[in-house]
């Protein structure tokens, strides 16, 4: 730390993103991205007219972006904000509605605590239950803003629609943050109810379901009142915050839903295969509705099978987090990425039974 840094942020933990690996090449089962590549429809736009208009801002509204968005969802232009990842919108959500404080599960997207510290606001952590589900009781009339990623991460786990419905109904007077970064992969998403609910905010992306990680582009959709606080956010810290070739590759993205769709239904077939080949491996595994999957093994160590299978060139996700440090995360990817993944779990197991 040099002498000039702000005291305020002097003991600001901040968020470690998963091994981004750049030399060697490994089979990527650890930030959850998309084994499949962006539609036809994205690559044809990323052409040389798009890269010569880079002399140019983008758009600071994001008008074709809304209009895609609004059209997906069936809500209006001016209930959609368009944020630089979903990790922006959500950081923007914070620091707007975080005045009195936010609530979230102790065991979720590690974001949410760093959100809360840079921005000062008091982080009221709920413990999850036992099974690893989130309790809707911790959240009912608390007084102060929420966030929950649905289905959660890393646990995958989904809550139902009528839950969430219960948890926005019950805090008329804060503003209720649903994280929906996972939802393509078997959820239901709360976004028709954001017309019902003026303090509803849920929050998408582009990184996952819709295969542009490295575009940073999310979503945040809600009543219009909620977005006009969002863009002022945004017009105070970075106007032009979605480049001129993501913005074109995101609308592009959203015309060609019925190949992200496809996508969706794969990954979500492979998770169950992969799923039951953990299961017989002798892995617990959370029920996933997410494109990843948490599992650990009755014997063998969660951080010891991390590294074991980085070691044989596959990367997963480990927590070093008491309740789940049993756990990997596991990103679901190809069919034959997933064979892979089975085949060196059982040499690593096979190896440990032999050296019993
Ligand atoms: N929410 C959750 C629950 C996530 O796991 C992630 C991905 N790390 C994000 C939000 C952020 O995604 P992005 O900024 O790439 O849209």
């Amino acid at each position: 730390m040099s002498d000039f840094f702000n005291s305020r942020y002097a003991a600001l933990e901040p968020y470690t993103p998963g091994e981004q690996p750049q030399g060697r090449s490994y089979i990527k089962l650890n930030t959850n991205e998309s084994p499949y590549p962006p539609s036809e429809g994205v690559v044809a736009v990323l052409n040389r007219s798009e890269a010569e208009a880079l002399r140019l801002y983008s758009d600071p509204t994001a008008a074709a972006l809304k209009r895609a968005l609004a059209a997906c969802y069936e809500v209006g232009e001016e209930n959609v904000f368009c944020g630089n990842g979903s990790d922006e919108a959500l950081n923007f959500a914070f620091m707007a509605f975080g005045e009195d404080g936010i609530a979230f599960p102790d065991i979720s997207y590690g974001f949410y605590p760093v959100f809360a510290a840079l921005n000062q606001i008091r982080a009221d952590v709920k413990p999850l239950k036992e099974d690893f589900t989130i309790n809707t009781q911790d959240y009912l009339g608390i007084g102060k803003a929420l966030v929950i990623a649905n289905p959660n991460a890393p646990t995958g786990i989904c809550k139902e629609l009528s839950e969430i419905e219960k948890i926005a109904a019950s805090n008329p007077g804060h503003v209720v943050i649903i994280d929906e970064a996972y939802i393509d992969f078997g959820g239901k998403t709360a976004i028709p109810l954001t017309k019902k609910y003026k303090n509803l905010l849920v929050i998408q992306t582009f990184s996952k379901s819709r295969s542009m990680a490295g575009a940073r582009v999310g979503y945040a959709i809600g009543d219009k009142a909620l977005i006009s606080d969002l863009e002022t956010i945004k017009y105070s810290t970075n106007p032009y915050n979605i480049n001129r070739l993501s913005m074109a590759a995101a609308c592009a993205a959203v015309s060609d839903q019925a190949y992200y769709d496809e996508n969706c239904r794969r990954i979500i077939e492979t998770r169950e295969w992969t799923k039951d080949a953990l299961l017989t491996l002798g892995f617990t595994c959370l029920p996933s509705k997410a494109n990843f999957l948490f599992a650990a093994h009755k014997t063998a160590g969660g951080e010891f099978l991390y590294r074991r299978l980085k070691e044989e060139g596959i990367l997963v996700r480990h927590f070093e987090k008491e309740r789940i440090r049993d756990y990997n995360r596991i990103t679901i990817g190809s069919r034959e990425q997933m064979e892979e993944l089975v085949g060196t779990l059982k040499q690593i197991l096979g190896s440990l039974q032999e050296e019993v």
